[in-house]
């Protein structure tokens, strides 16, 4: 490693810790685990190498025509939302909670999760984003807890549930009917559900066998799409 990776290395530490400060912990969120990892996970190695100089930016920064990687403070609040400290050891037969991501992008929300502890499935569309969303995951040194699966999240991933968490990370107007079925009893669903330009960030959970919802907050994401279309 010579000097300008070093001095790279100390820059994007130091932007990384500002971005904890007055991106999330100013904005209100407190939770230790997800601070915790939000300071740990290098994003830089997650943004294409044209637009690291905007890794740490307070913004969603695109990765392809369809896909983005979140803006930080959106990742830190829905991860927040997952509310880990509660889930874990609950309902899954161990300890570690397994949670379930649709929309793999950059892999950064998933490398986030594996930071707090969590055992991480995460469903892309498109094959070429979630090889590099591997790639990412592998030079960052969160591989070991991320599995990764190319096809419709829409369909979860059945053969790997049931989850504590379920966190979509593309916008649908509806939830994807087949999600409920493999969160765990006592698992916590949050998604961006809403028309396109009136998302909201909605957390679900299960009382009386029914999945009770909150209104988080307003967002963009970019769309849950189809499979049929799978190539494009
Ligand atoms: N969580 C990502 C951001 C995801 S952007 C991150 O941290 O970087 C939304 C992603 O959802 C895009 O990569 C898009 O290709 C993917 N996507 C859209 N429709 C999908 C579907 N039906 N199934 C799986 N992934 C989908």
């Amino acid at each position: 490693m010579n000097a300008w990776h070093l001095r790279d290395r100390a820059n994007f530490e130091a932007q990384r810790a500002a971005m904890v400060e007055k991106q999330i912990r100013r904005r209100g969120i407190l939770d230790p685990i997800v601070l915790a990892a939000m300071a740990e996970v290098p994003r830089h190695l997650f943004v294409p190498l044209a637009k690291r100089t905007f890794a740490y930016a307070d913004r969603a920064l695109g990765l392809g025509p369809h896909s983005t990687i979140s803006q930080p403070y959106i990742v830190a609040r829905m991860t927040a939302a997952l509310d880990l400290s509660n889930l874990a050891g609950t309902g899954t037969g161990d300890h570690e909670v397994r949670v379930l991501e649709i929309g793999t992008g950059s892999g950064y929300q998933s490398a986030i999760l594996a930071a707090c502890g969590c055992r991480v499935f995460s469903v892309e569309r498109e094959a070429g984003i979630s090889n590099r969303a591997a790639a990412n995951l592998e030079a960052a040194g969160y591989a070991e807890s991320v599995e990764l699966l190319i096809g419709d999240g829409a369909l979860g991933w059945p053969e790997k549930s049931p989850f504590g968490g379920i966190l979509v990370t593309a916008g649908s107007p509806e939830l994807p009917p087949a999600l409920p079925g493999q969160l765990a009893a006592t698992g916590v669903l949050v998604a961006p559900l809403g028309p396109p330009g009136a998302q909201v960030i909605r957390r679900g959970h299960f009382a009386d066998g029914e999945l009770r919802w909150q209104y988080l907050e307003e967002v963009r994401f970019v769309p849950l799409r189809p499979d049929h279309d799978a190539d494009t």
